[in-house]
């Protein structure tokens, strides 16, 4: 284990803490995923694990980072999904990626 990599690690930590470990929406403990409240397309996806966790900090110092379970993230990645395309789709359109 590198140290850059421990170092993340503590960091997702110190964040999981902050946002109370438990998902937001239905208050499970496992499979805990961090969320935007606010979908901000900036590209956090695509980042390493380590500049992804300091993205996550610097959402969650302007109040737009959660916790969510894997369950419920992936209800809420489709809902933000269906918001952002809404003018263009039918009602529970395949997924385009
Ligand atoms: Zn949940």
């Amino acid at each position: 284990m590198s140290y850059a990599a421990t170092t993340a690690r503590q960091i997702r930590d110190h964040l999981r803490h902050t946002l109370g470990r438990a998902c937001l929406w239905c208050g499970s403990t496992t499979d805990l995923q961090f969320d935007y409240e606010l979908p901000t397309p900036d590209g956090h996806h695509e980042l390493a694990y380590r500049s992804r966790m300091v993205a996550y900090v610097r959402q969650s110092r302007v109040g737009n980072l959660q916790l969510l379970c894997a369950t419920c993230h992936a209800r809420k990645a489709d809902q933000d999904w269906v918001m952002t395309h809404l003018p263009q789709i039918s009602d529970r359109a395949p997924r385009q990626l």
